[in-house]
């Protein structure tokens, strides 16, 4: 039982957790209750299961230095669900494979014109699987929300009743367990955890163009489905006929249903999800400052998340109110390089020094965990602030084909959304690049 002492405890943790860790400070965690605290241990529970996820992937680190600074003591922190939510009368179950977001949800999602079409159709299916459209095919570019949609899909579909099971993968986890399944001669049973499913969705198709066993395999459980009138839901960077080395008859298969194509936002959509995302982080954002960060970041998404971030922790750290004047000084050098191309060289050079590894190395065929992950990273960066295209990038980096880079590209964006200590690293890079 949490008592008056246990709970102010938790009130002093959550606003100094607030300050150490700004991105992963949620307004939901007003909901966060301190159930026990002995031993060193403080027990917090959480309403849900996704929830206790982010806080376990996310909020460890920031929880446990801002116990130990509220208390002056060595305390560990562990999250837990809400006993009473623990066995939830949900039939849904969505399988491993992707982790399933509590930030991304049908709520959370700013509805304007570049994605109406692809945000209905994710409702509409959403309640009525494998009856409206099938498959259902989103498109766009990076960072528009195709991931967002897909999770907001999942966790909205897991609460009707009629879903028995969903899987929910990237498509580059897809080719990898076949890849394991062959190698381990276990393909039937790979089969049927495809084929047996309500809901199918997979992440980022165009991971499918150099794997044509996979193709193989993927038209095959797709015809599983389909027959059954099974839902389907893919996302992919481009529409199915522009998807390189796609077969034919998945092409046809992919037009089917819906394709629908995420548009950038408009300036109205994006002050939108400016206040939305200061919102759902318990941040008061005065209007012309959303108006503000709305203007001067126009690209994808993420970026105008990273603003948010940017202005934030100017905020805390000069312990000020979020001011316009404050905004330009945290975004200026967004700014000072605005139209100005960031070259791969550049990236390179801050990511060499950040990690202390020399360029040699990253062009080596060095597999080690110190020399592998600055590579990933350059190439994530790479694709994310450079227009080079995958080939390209892996020609910087010890001539590396596309598929080399595309992996590295999924693998930290997957991180990124996982692991915080990646996301700051990431962030501070990217401060670095853009100062260079
Ligand atoms: P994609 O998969 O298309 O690359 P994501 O789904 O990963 O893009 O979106 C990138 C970020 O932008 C996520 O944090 C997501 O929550 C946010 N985002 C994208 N579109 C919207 C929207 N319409 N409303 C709110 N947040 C959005
Ligand atoms: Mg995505």
């Amino acid at each position: 039982m949490a008592t008056q002492d246990t709970t102010d405890i938790l009130t002093a943790i959550l606003a100094r957790a607030r300050m150490l860790d700004p991105a992963n400070t949620r307004k939901w965690f007003s909901e966060l209750k301190a159930t026990r605290f002995s031993g060193g241990l403080l027990q917090i529970s959480c309403p849900d299961e996704a929830k206790t996820r982010f806080l376990r992937d996310n909020c460890k680190m920031s929880f446990t230095r801002a116990a130990q600074q509220v208390t002056g003591h060595l305390v560990s922190v562990n999250f837990h669900i809400d006993d009473k939510k623990e066995s939830p009368q949900i039939p849904g179950q969505i399988e491993a494979g992707v982790r399933i977001h509590p930030d991304y949800t049908f709520e959370s999602f700013v509805v304007g014109p570049g994605n109406r079409l692809a945000q209905a159709s994710c409702v509409a299916v959403s309640h009525s699987p494998g009856d409206t459209y099938n498959p259902l095919f989103l498109y766009g570019n990076v960072g528009l929300g195709k991931t967002h949609l897909l999770h907001a899909v999942c966790q909205e579909a897991q609460q009707e009743s009629k879903i028995r099971s969903i899987q929910f993968l990237s498509c580059e986890e897809y080719v990898n367990r076949f890849i394991s399944a062959i190698e381990q001669a276990r393909i039937s049973e790979f089969q049927s955890q495809f084929r047996t499913v309500d809901m199918l969705v997979i992440d980022d198709v165009q991971f499918l163009r150099d794997h044509e066993q996979s193709q193989e395999e993927f038209f095959h459980t797709f015809n599983a489905l389909y027959n059954n009138r099974k839902q389907i839901i893919l996302s992919a960077d481009s529409a199915p006929g522009q998807i390189p080395s796609l077969e034919d008859r998945l092409i046809s298969r992919f037009k089917w249903g819906l394709v629908a194509r995420i548009d950038p936002p408009s300036y109205e959509t994006r002050v939108a999800i400016v206040k939305k995302k200061a919102y759902l982080r318990g941040l008061s954002m005065p209007e012309e400052i959303a108006e503000y960060i709305a203007h001067k970041v126009q690209s994808n998404i993420r970026e105008l998340e990273g603003a948010l971030t940017l202005i934030h922790a100017e905020a805390i750290a000069s312990s000020q109110a979020i001011t316009l004047e404050l905004a330009r000084k945290a975004l200026g050098d967004m700014t000072a390089r605005a139209g100005r191309q960031t070259s791969i060289t550049e990236i390179i050079d801050v990511v060499t020094q950040y990690y202390d590894v020399r360029l040699a190395d990253l062009q080596s065929k060095k597999r080690h965990q110190s020399i592998a992950m600055p590579r990933q990273i350059c190439m994530y960066l790479a694709r994310s602030m450079t227009r080079h295209s995958l080939e390209e990038i892996g020609g910087h980096l010890g001539g590396r084909d596309h598929t080399t880079v595309l992996h590295a590209c999924n693998k930290i964006g997957e991180l990124e959304n996982t692991d915080s200590q990646v996301r700051s690293q990431l962030t501070e890079l990217t401060r670095q690049i853009q100062k260079a």
